[in-house]
């Protein structure tokens, strides 16, 4: 027997420290990392058990929602995504897809892979979906079964109004199917005020945990649809019929062996988050958000998506003419360990993504970005006069402050 030669030259591997302002994933709390670095159980273990259920109940506090059926899948967003379309879509099953970037794109891949039959609804990259486009086509296609859009376009900062779209899909009799993986934590989601069927999102991007889990939930409805099916679930691994032995109320039998050390990491990172209470959350991704579009402004950099459907956690903004957009990217990772995110499909080269997301949304993020983006724009030759981003921004936060102060003045007893 000879063996192949060891590969040489390789040492432990630790990645540096970076600044996450892309569109995920995000930094995650010292808190989040140490649990990852917990001993491993089994996944049966009745420790291990409890600490699922608790996992459970925090999920369906983030997304708001009574839906006993609410989990993290093992896998990313990606998975979480197909999860629904697998489960929820059966052979010559109509499904409307609104698509208003990327990841409406890839909807529509899941549903043609599922056998449905797939009428897609377009809107302009950087705009929120139109519900008037999506009632116009649920009227010419009555025999629709579901309804399925994007809430927070990551690929254009874009976001769009749930609560209406599922109200219209109900009208129809439509199940929604939602993705929220931008969304999660970063701005409201309200699965059970908005009637949503089956939501999925990520731990990766406002969660801050690490990547690799997809929480979802499904409402009794959308249960209802998976249990009459007449077909087989396709992938095994996906079926909720068989995941829910592992996942359930009741039962608790091997499905597969679950990521525990990611588990504790996203009950940590939810703990964080009930901690702060989701309406701090909220409000936090906001302020920074304000504080972010009054220095990029103060650049003269354009936002890609128009006041009102902005989403506060990605700010994307359109390059400055002439300027070599990856070469900025480079060096502001280069030179200052800051990563954010390019523009996808036809926004390729185009625009630059500022994620605001979780942990990675804070006062020292927003001010670094901004200075070390007016570095290197200044550097490059661009008309930018370097400080200005952060006076503006800081402007942003006194403003804030201020009208915090008042409000709160305005609140004691005289
Ligand atoms: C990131 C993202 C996904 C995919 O999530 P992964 O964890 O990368 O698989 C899906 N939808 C949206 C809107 C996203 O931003």
């Amino acid at each position: 027997m000879t063996l192949l030669p060891s590969p040489k030259k390789i040492a432990s591997f630790h990645p540096p420290l970076r600044t996450l302002m892309g569109p995920g994933p995000s930094e995650m709390h010292p808190r989040t990392i140490a649990a990852l670095g917990q001993p491993v159980i089994g996944y049966l273990d009745p420790i291990f058990v409890g600490m699922m259920e608790e996992l459970k109940d925090l999920l369906r506090y983030t997304y708001q929602t009574k839906n006993p059926l609410t989990f993290p899948v093992s896998g990313p967003g990606s998975v979480g995504m197909e999860t629904c379309f697998v489960n929820l879509v059966e052979r010559g099953d109509k499904v409307i897809v609104c698509r208003n970037g990327v990841f409406g794109g890839r909807m529509i891949e899941n549903v043609e892979r599922a056998g449905g039959v797939c009428v897609v609804v377009e809107d302009t990259w950087g705009e929120p979906v139109d519900p008037q486009k999506l009632a116009d086509a649920l009227k010419a296609h009555p025999d629709t079964k579901i309804v399925a859009f994007v809430h927070a376009e990551t690929s254009t900062g874009a976001q769009s109004d749930a609560k209406t779209l599922i109200a219209l899909a109900k009208q129809a009799g439509a199940l929604s199917i939602v993705d929220a993986v931008t969304s999660l934590g970063g701005t409201p989601v309200l699965t059970d005020e908005w009637g949503a069927d089956a939501i999925y999102s990520a731990s990766q991007k406002c969660l801050s945990c690490t990547p690799g889990l997809s929480p979802v939930s499904f409402s009794e409805a959308a249960i209802a649809r998976v249990k009459a099916r007449k077909s087989k679930v396709q992938s095994w691994f996906m079926d909720l019929n068989l995941v829910m032995a592992y996942w359930g109320e009741t039962q608790r039998t091997y499905h597969h062996t679950a990521p525990g050390n990611s588990l504790y990491a996203l009950h940590e990172a939810l703990l964080l988050l009930r901690e702060e209470g989701l309406e701090h959350a909220w409000a936090r991704h906001q302020r920074h958000h304000l504080a972010i579009k009054a220095g990029l402004e103060a650049m003269g950099l354009k936002f890609v998506v128009r006041e009102g459907a902005r989403l506060p956690q990605m700010n994307a903004v359109h390059v400055p003419e002439g300027i070599a957009e990856a070469e900025v990217r480079k060096r502001l990772l280069a030179e200052f360990n800051l990563e954010i995110g390019a523009g996808l499909g036809p926004l390729a080269g185009k625009i630059w993504r500022f994620g605001l997301m979780g942990y990675s949304c804070k006062a020292e993020n927003v001010m670094l970005s901004l200075s070390a983006l007016g570095s290197v724009l200044s550097d490059m030759g661009c008309a930018v006069e370097v400080g200005q981003a952060e006076a503006a921004a800081h402007q942003a936060y006194a403003a804030q402050h201020a009208a915090a102060a008042k409000a709160k003045a305005g609140k004691k007893p005289a």
